[in-house]
């Protein structure tokens, strides 16, 4: 067995990370960084970009760059493009053949087996939408674990005295907070609690919004009609937010953000850390529900909580951390890599699991034990939700329950399998029906149909059933609309091999392009702030250097880009750079 890689699935970055001796390091990507854009693009040549590469050219390609795609897990979310129809679970595959490749080159061999972690507060259909895109990408998927869990296995092998700890994980598309009994050998999660549509992303699209609301107001403007404006919007509105996290005010400057009735508009505007709090004050009060819920369920008060450790890259934003210490009373622990922790913890496990681990190690001793972060229940009469299986049970945990029939010589029953905590099953989440078929024909209340609900150790729902009658077997498949079959994943693997991704010559022309945009950018700024103080000579320089540069990059495609053409852009740009 190859060695098991640890990979975080981020919404916004995915990280890997490996066992080396007995500790678990993160796996440096080609491009030299310690975690990978979730990004996913298709060029007009059809080609495949992942990571910065994706990243970088999202704001000339946005029709045909993914973002933030776990939001869409295990949902019936498709797009379109060059007549393909994509799935999360395919785009997501290709994040994951990226890291794949990434820790493949940096171990020097092929790796095939992987632990994968997810929100804790994934359903069913997300996990197994998780899992099936580990499928599309080649990888054997060991296990599918808990991010706050992962998190708190990096932490107690660093930390390993006996203590509760509160893991509050704010990433960039979903929160979940953990409560976590860490003794002697053993993680055992408590409870948990979080949501799955709340993170770095929402804070980002304040941002954008107030810039939107502003442009509006003093030029009379809608660039949310704009698709590239926007994306130039939201990258700037993410730095804008992390500078907010160090400073108390960050600029924000795009030079031609739109061009409307053949004159050009700048947007030049700065936001203060007060402003970006008001904004954002619900969006942070949205956490503390779930952090009072995952306290109340696991029979705490925040006075029994040794640590409360910070997960995610949006715990950097200086009022969550506020927030954080208000409701727990103590100051978080900051001595953890919020960005690496979760791959390092899934390293951990993958480890464990493919029994990689020194013997006698502390991290070969930790035993884990998860829960499940939603209660599981099918429809009983009048849409009620029966629980079978109660939330922040510990799995893999399984129950059995006796169906018959309601009606005289029925020879079948349908079910349906919810998740959620709502008294209605329509406010639950649906993860399938199935069929109980073939009951020996009998009257009504007669056939003794015992049917087994499973959740295994990735918190994923299996269901079986027996006739008591007969000893039967019968075998049961969920179905639901928002889950691959195993036809369509082996589909969906194939295309994934034969796409071919695009050679990494591409994305030197990508930076030639990028870089003589922003030094024609630069120089238009340079012209207009030195106009009274530039002599005639260097300024009609400039101007033919400028407009030599415009011409250019008018004429390029980015899809056609080349190597005459990078390198025509490269000396353009560095002349023009040298006269400014
Ligand atoms: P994760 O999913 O844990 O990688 O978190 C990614 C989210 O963290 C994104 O929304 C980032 O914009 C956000 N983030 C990263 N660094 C910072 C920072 N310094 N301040 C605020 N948010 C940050």
């Amino acid at each position: 067995m190859s060695k098991v890689i640890g990979i975080d699935l981020g919404t916004t970055n995915s990280c890997v990370a490996v066992i080396e001796g007995d500790k678990p390091v993160v796996i440096t990507n080609k491009e030299g960084y310690r975690t990978t854009p979730s990004v996913v693009a298709f060029d007009k040549n059809k080609e495949r970009l992942v990571g910065d590469l994706a990243k970088r050219q999202a704001a000339i390609n946005p029709d045909r760059t993914f973002f933030s795609i776990k939001r869409h897990m295990g949902s019936s979310f498709t797009k379109k493009i060059d007549q393909k129809v994509y799935t999360p679970q395919e785009i997501s595959a290709y994040i994951l053949m990226k890291l794949k490749e990434d820790a493949s080159n940096y171990l020097g061999e092929e790796v095939t087996d992987a632990v994968i972690t997810v929100p804790a507060y994934f359903n069913d259909a997300q996990r197994t939408a998780t899992k099936d895109a580990g499928k599309i990408a080649g990888l054997n998927v060991l296990r599918i674990i808990n991010e706050p869990t992962s998190a708190a296995l990096a932490y107690g092998l660093d930390n390993g005295q006996s203590q509760k700890i509160l893991v509050y994980d704010l990433g960039g598309g979903t929160f979940d907070v953990s409560v976590i009994e860490i003794d002697d050998n053993t993680i055992e999660v408590l409870a948990t609690s979080g949501d799955n549509h709340l993170g770095g992303d929402d804070f980002d699209e304040r941002i954008v919004e107030y810039l939107i609301e502003e442009f509006k107001e003093t030029h009379g403007i809608n660039l949310a009609k704009d698709d590239a404006a926007k994306r130039r919007l939201y990258e700037e509105a993410e730095n804008a937010k992390k500078v907010l996290s160090c400073a108390t005010t960050a600029n924000i400057n795009l030079p031609f953000i739109t061009q409307q009735k053949g004159q050009t508009y700048h947007l030049e505007s700065n936001i203060t850390r007060a402003k970006f709090e008001e904004l954002c004050q619900d969006l942070v009060e949205r956490t503390i529900p779930p952090v009072e819920n995952a306290l109340r369920d696991a029979g705490l008060s925040k006075n029994d909580i040794n640590s409360v450790v910070l997960v995610g890259g949006s715990t950097r934003i200086p009022a969550v951390v506020n927030m954080v210490r208000q409701i727990m009373g103590q100051e978080p622990t900051r001595n953890i890599n919020p960005d690496e922790c979760v791959a390092l913890g899934a390293a951990i496990q993958g480890g464990k699991l493919g029994n990689q681990l020194v013997p006698g190690s502390k991290a070969s001793e930790i035993l884990l034990m998860d829960v499940t972060p939603l209660s599981l229940s099918i429809e009983t009469v009048g849409g009620i939700s029966s629980r079978l299986i109660e939330r922040n049970t510990t799995i893999p945990t399984r129950h059995s329950q006796i169906f018959t029939t309601a009606g005289n010589f029925q020879t079948s029953v349908d079910i349906k399998v919810f998740q959620g905590e709502r008294k209605f099953t329509r406010d639950n989440k649906l993860l399938g029906n199935f069929r109980l078929s073939g009951i020996k024909r009998a009257a009504a209340g007669i056939p003794q149909i015992e049917v087994t609900f499973d959740i295994d150790a990735n918190g994923i729902v299996n269901v079986s059933a027996k006739d008591l009658g007969t000893g039967n077997e019968q075998s049961i498949t969920i179905t639901s609309n928002d889950n691959m079959t195993e036809e369509e994943i082996a589909k969906a693997k194939w295309e994934a091999e034969i796409y071919g991704k695009k050679d990494e010559a591409y994305q030197g022309y990508i930076d030639s392009y990028n870089e003589a945009t922003k030094a024609y950018n630069n120089a238009v700024n340079l012209l207009e702030a030195n106009k009274k103080i530039w002599d005639k000579q260097k300024k009609k320089e400039v101007k033919r250097s400028l407009n030599d540069l415009k011409r250019a990059l008018a004429k390029t495609k980015i899809d056609k880009l080349n190597s005459n053409i990078a390198s025509n852009l490269d000396n353009l740009a560095t002349e023009l750079n040298s006269l400014v």
